[in-house]
């Protein structure tokens, strides 16, 4: 269940909601992790909780007018663990500990309790210390007690608060399990489920730490100190105490602290850790770099224009911590089942030591080992981890590609794709077209500087990268000296004043026409600039226009309404590796590629023939995009929409995955898309999807591995086949390891 659904939150919804994010150190199971989210949903003023057992977090959206964090925090504690509001540092959720905690040692004294009963039982054993009336203590028996108490002081405890609480968890069954065994003369069996659980326990809080520590080898890429120029002097200071406007100084080789813009300076600089590119990108002065990356031979100076907090990398790393508790379909089912499981196998554990005895005379003891054998198997730890340590798996090594993958949803949903869309401009293409070619209109005097000054000054308040190509190209060819030949004198349009008058241009008139063009005002008339259907007739421009399209040029015409006064011709190459990208897609496993542009179907062609696209739709409006997501989505399956995420944000919400391209840098992209290429290498796809198919194989087989191991194991217990011992090594201990294994498998998916 998601944080924000609101199935259980009916009754208490919340005026206003707010989140909270607790730590609960002690919350390293998955079972008790869903134990606490239950719980805390049944509080008054609890919209929604969601224990996220890799990270040890719990999200809690709660209405403060209700319900305090204090109150929730004490709901916790009820149910024996303790949860700050803090975040723990890296020693704590670190691995040493694990083998050496106060739960660890307990385990290891009970594993020599049961070592050296094992040796007195067999050397022959004493006499008898004690007669009982149902079996008669002696030395070896003595010494499993030990184990049993030992061991079992793990459950005592957390078992005891939880029935206190009336919820049934594992401390619960593992305290009932261990004392009733106790209370039965089986010893052994006693001592046998206290120690090899304390182990199982410690199992599994090791592989998952294993895969929290995957998150944590991203923090290390943050560099703790930056060298800060404080006037002539260089100052080491925390990267925390670093503030938007200081300036940084980076020497070669060294990491870069901080999100920020060269100043002075340049050199190759290595991505590799925030965008997941091998290759070093060289870096001039106005160059955006990020933190986290390594500078190369070069030394530079950094002006600071993210705090600590803000930068790339960081927001990465909070996305990636969220990712887990954003939860899967698979994950939904898991808990859904596990709700109904847990109770259904414990019914069918008191049924089983009681029901076959009492209505068939048969022998108690053996029934009773048999009732607390499927109470061990009862337990849904294996289960409900299974989701989790896959999805952070897969987000994690993702991450260290360059790919932010912002939810388990996503990565499963990847998984699922059948038809990739892209969009053109600025994904399959570089985005950053030139303008080539400028040709007056047959009937008009305007000639070409004109043309492109009255242009650039129409385009002078646009984003598009079409206008800064325009405004670009105008400015170069002032610069040269060259062509600047005044227009038609009844115009007041040389290129120089036109340029001056761009600065001061008039704002009221200005007009963004998206997906079409611009308009604007000069020499007191409308004009506009864009696709020639914005226009009244062409002016007499056609064969120059098939022309330049046939070139797999984008046309733009410019000139009052009824008619232009000449065309500009812009070309956008094609990303290098777009072939190569669209190539893997398809051996990877994708049916249908497709392209969606409002540019011409003729520009769209011929960059699309190069790049191996199967399907076109050109000349589509933004909402056009939507729509034709929609319809392939109908036609195919889910789609992936690809693009830069800035301005195509409603088809890439409108796709089943919205993936963005050049993310790093860009707060908007970041933020739209469901999936963050934060590098521009389109190659990224391919490894993204055969990851997500990897992964949602993963998360199958995990689920499925676990209930039919569960499941076989309990059926075999009322027939006698499978022991307790056994119920406890394979059932809990190897289903849980064998779950986290196999989705450690995901790192080494290559790129
Ligand atoms: P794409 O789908 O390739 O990303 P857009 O939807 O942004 O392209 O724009 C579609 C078409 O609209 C462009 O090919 C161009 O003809 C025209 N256009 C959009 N904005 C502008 C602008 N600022 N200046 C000139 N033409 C524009
Ligand atoms: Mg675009």
């Amino acid at each position: 269940m998601s944080v924000s659904s609101a199935t259980t939150s009916a009754a208490t919804e919340p005026r206003e909601a707010r989140d909270v994010v607790l730590t609960v150190p002690e919350m390293d199971c998955a079972g008790c992790a869903q134990r606490i989210q239950d719980r805390l949903r049944t509080v008054e003023g609890v919209a929604d909780a969601a224990g996220q057992p890799v990270s040890r977090r719990l999200k809690v959206q709660y209405d403060p007018g209700v319900v305090t964090v204090d109150r929730i925090r004490e709901e916790v504690g009820r149910l024996g663990y303790a949860a700050r509001e803090d975040q723990l540092g890296g020693e704590e959720l670190g691995a040493p500990s694990i083998w050496r905690g106060p739960a660890a040692v307990r385990t290891w004294v009970s594993g020599a309790f049961m070592a050296t009963a094992l040796i007195a039982r067999a050397v022959g054993d004493s006499a008898v210390l004690i007669e009982l009336p149902v079996e008669d203590l002696r030395l070896a028996g003595l010494l499993f007690i030990a184990a049993a108490a030992v061991g079992g002081w793990n459950f005592f405890p957390k078992g005891i608060r939880s029935a206190r609480a009336l919820s049934l968890d594992m401390n619960f069954l593992m305290t009932i399990a261990i004392l009733g065994a106790v209370g039965i003369g089986e010893y052994l069996e006693a001592g046998a489920i206290a120690f090899l659980f304390s182990l199982a326990e410690l199992l599994e809080r090791f592989s998952v730490d294993r895969v929290r520590r995957s998150i944590e080898t991203l923090v290390d890429l943050s560099p703790e100190m930056a060298t800060v120029l404080v006037g002539s002097e260089e100052v080491r200071r925390y990267v925390d105490d670093v503030v938007p406007g200081d300036e940084v100084v980076v020497r070669p080789g060294e990491r870069i602290p901080v999100d920020g813009v060269v100043e002075r300076g340049g050199s190759g600089v290595n991505q590799a850790p925030v965008t997941g590119e091998s290759m070093p990108v060289d870096k001039v002065v106005g160059d955006e770099v990020f933190a986290g990356t390594v500078n190369g031979e070069g030394h530079l100076r950094v002006r600071v224009t993210r705090g600590a907090t803000d930068t790339t990398l960081a927001r990465m790393i909070h996305l990636v911590e969220e990712a887990e508790g954003r939860r899967t379909k698979s994950e939904r089912f898991v808990e859904r089942f596990a709700r109904w499981y847990t109770p259904v196998v414990t019914v069918a554990a008191v049924f089983v030591a009681f029901g076959p005895p009492l209505m068939f005379g048969s022998d108690f003891g053996e029934w009773f080992v048999r009732g607390l054998t499927l109470l061990v198997i009862a337990c849904p730890c294996a289960l409900v981890i299974s989701t989790p340590v896959a999805v952070v798996s897969g987000i994690t090594a993702a991450a260290r590609n360059g790919v932010l993958i912002k939810g388990g949803l996503h990565l499963e949903s990847m998984g699922d794709i059948r038809v990739v869309a892209f969009d053109k401009t600025g994904t399959l293409t570089r985005g950053h077209p030139e303008v080539v070619e400028v040709v007056p209109a047959p009937d008009s005097d305007a000639d070409r500087a004109a043309i492109l000054g009255w242009a650039a000054r129409l385009e002078a308040r646009s984003e598009h990268p079409l206008a800064r190509a325009i405004v670009r190209a105008n400015g170069e060819e002032m610069g040269s000296g060259g062509e600047i030949v005044p227009g038609s004198e009844d115009r007041e349009a040389s290129a120089t004043t036109v340029a001056a008058a761009a600065d001061a241009s008039d704002a009221n008139d200005f007009e963004s026409l998206r997906g079409m063009g611009v308009r604007g005002r000069i020499g007191g008339e409308v004009w506009q600039i864009g696709r020639p259907e914005l226009f009244a007739d062409t002016g007499g421009l056609d064969t120059d226009i098939d022309r330049l399209r046939e070139d797999g040029r984008t046309v733009v015409l410019v000139g009052p309404k009824r008619s232009p006064v000449g065309l500009l011709a812009l070309s956008d190459q094609p990303r290098p590796g777009a072939a190569d990208a669209v190539a893997r897609l398809r051996k990877a496993g994708v049916e249908h590629v497709v392209m969606l542009t409002g540019d011409d179907a003729r520009t769209a062609a011929s960059v699309g023939r190069g790049v191996g696209i199967d399907e076109i739709r050109a000349g589509l409006m933004p909402e056009e995009k939507v729509r034709a997501v929609e319809e392939l989505e109908r036609r195919y399956g889910p789609v992936a929409m690809v693009g830069d995420g800035v301005n195509d944000g409603p088809a890439l919400a409108a796709a089943s995955v919205g993936i963005a391209m050049g993310a790093a840098g860009s707060d908007t992209a970041l933020e739209t898309a469901d999936i963050a290429l934060l590098g521009d290498d389109l190659a990224k796809l391919a490894y993204l999807y055969t990851l997500s198919r990897r992964g949602r194989g993963v998360i199958r087989q995990n689920i499925t591995a676990a209930i039919v191991l569960k499941g076989g194991l309990a059926i075999g217990v009322p027939l006698g086949w499978v022991s307790l011992i056994v119920a406890v090594i394979v059932g809990d201990m190897g289903a849980s390891l064998a779950v986290t294994g196999n989705s450690l498998r995901l790192a080494r998916v290559r790129p």
